[in-house]
């Protein structure tokens, strides 16, 4: 199964598509990426989860990622009786330690260090900033508020504090056990929340013992403010707009999201723009013309993928937001315009072999009627080097390993084939084109390009940039090492 577009697609699991037809009818639609949200669900549910997007990987042989996501230092509400509320402005409303299941007068905030910070006439944002409430009255386990600005509230709906610091840990103790009961499953990505500084990301990175990618979620002014450290110590970034439209002015978000994006393309690291891309989405078959321009722009500026949150996890339309992401996407791709912006987007600093025998990937590629460039790749960074190129034409990314293959799949136009180990080159030319054959990416009397390491096996040594023919007789006539 190809796409045929270069940006990925990540959907959130939940309630809404917690079964194997659905989540195989949105891997068909075109999800490329599952996140598991560390916040909703047991660890039971998420292993269900998990085993079934294996299930479907099985089943249509194409490499899945699977993000897992820790909710770190987000503040939740507990649960309502009747799963959510209408607050009504001006009412009271009181938050408590008390764990019993809330009503329209009161529901659980299970932090006591929020009351302890909290003072009277500071704000809390409730559901990414939808219902503003104003503390009244506050104690080491209660905060009395009024409904400043009311709306609906449901089960576990995140909390901000703008006005107060809260000393927080970079990971609870639930983000420890959710880390490990992941690791443990088998995930390709690890998001982090509301990662503040470099040090977040190191210490989850001694936890997670290689076991999986590390992103950071970029949500709060601190992680903004330290963002070059962050990335340097993260394989990937995630643009948390929810959470970053709420702890700083949400005009100030869109230039963010330009930046990172273009900072983590510079840096061959994948980059996913997230949050309310869809919103509308969740209950309506169709989105508003704004949100399909969001998913565009964010197309245009050549990020790796774009995401969906409740969209997928608990909206009526699951597979229709997929499709309409990726309908966009075509879209956004055959533009002239597209490929215009993201040439002049291009950067970042060359300075190895590998960069420069990827670059010259594409050239060739762009310069002739080459269809597909192929590269084979151990630890995947031969492949995010192409990718980082963004060229005109499809990338393969070949690997004997399996974890490579799926950690790949969030990368901007991956199409990732697992192979057995070659230890010739011509072994790996002979796959490769065999892959871009199978894959419908080029036919017996096209050509590709190769690249790869030799000796193989040895990590960063692309050295060879090879154009082949693709017909298979042709390349051992060719080719008779
Ligand atoms: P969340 O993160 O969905 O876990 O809150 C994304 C965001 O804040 O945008
Ligand atoms: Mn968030």
């Amino acid at each position: 199964m190809r796409r045929l577009r270069n940006v990925k697609i990540v959907a959130t699991l939940g309630p809404a598509s917690n079964d194997y037809a659905t989540i195989r009818a949105l891997f068909e639609a075109g999800a490329d990426v599952f996140r598991l949200n560390m916040s909703h669900g047991s660890h039971a549910e998420i292993t269900e989860r998990h085993a079934m997007i294996r299930q479907v990987e099985r089943d249509l042989e194409r490499p899945i990622a699977i993000l897992a996501d820790l909710q770190g230092p987000k503040l939740r509400v507990g649960v309502f009786a009747e799963g959510e509320v209408e607050l009504e402005e001006g009412a009271g409303f009181r938050l408590d330690l008390d764990e019993a299941p809330g009503d329209a007068r009161r529901v659980h905030l299970p932090h006591p260090e929020i009351f302890a910070a909290l003072e009277v006439g500071a704000t809390l944002l409730v559901n990414d900033g939808k219902v503003r409430l104003k503390v009244r009255e506050c104690g080491a386990d209660f905060a009395e508020c009024e409904v400043a600005v009311g709306g609906t509230i449901s089960n576990r709906k995140g909390v901000n504090v703008p006005d107060v610091l809260l000393p927080l840990a970079a990971l609870s103790e639930k983000d420890r056990e959710d880390l490990e009961h992941v690791c443990a499953l088998g995930v390709d990505w690890l998001a982090l929340s509301f990662v503040q500084r470099a040090a977040d990301v190191e210490e989850a990175r001694e936890l997670v013992q290689g076991r999986a990618a590390i992103m950071s979620k970029i949500e709060k002014p601190a992680g903004v403010k330290a963002f070059n450290e962050i990335l340097d110590a993260s394989d990937g970034i995630m643009v948390a707009r929810g959470d970053l439209g709420v702890e700083l002015p949400v005009q100030n978000v869109p230039p963010i999201q330009k930046r990172l994006v273009r900072r983590c393309r510079a840096v061959a690291k994948p980059v996913i723009v997230a949050t309310q891309m869809l919103e509308s989405m969740i209950e309506s078959p169709v989105p508003t013309r704004a949100e399909v321009s969001d998913v565009a722009t964010a197309i245009y500026e050549g990020a790796d993928a774009v995401m969906l949150s409740a969209e997928s996890a608990a909206g009526s339309y699951p597979v229709e937001a997929v499709t309409t992401m990726h309908n966009v996407a075509l879209e956004v791709e055959i533009d002239p315009t597209y490929r215009e912006v993201v040439e002049a987007s291009r950067g970042g600093t060359k300075t190895s072999v590998a960069d420069a025998i990827v670059s010259a990937a594409r050239e060739i590629a762009e310069t002739t009627d080459i269809k597909v460039i192929c590269c084979f790749t151990h630890s995947g960074t031969t492949a995010a080097l192409v990718a980082r190129e963004r060229p005109a034409v499809p990338i393969i990314a070949l690997t004997p390993l399996v974890g490579t293959a799926r950690r790949l799949a969030l990368h901007w136009g991956m199409h990732c084939v697992i192979t057995g180990e070659v230890d010739r080159f011509k072994m790996a030319v002979v796959n490769a084109a065999r892959a871009a054959r199978t894959g419908g990416f080029a036919t017996e009397d096209e050509q590709i390009v190769v690249t790869a390491g030799v000796p193989f096996n040895v990590p960063g040594t692309t050295n060879i940039l090879r154009v082949a023919p693709c017909a298979e007789r042709l390349i051992y006539k060719s080719d008779p090492e």
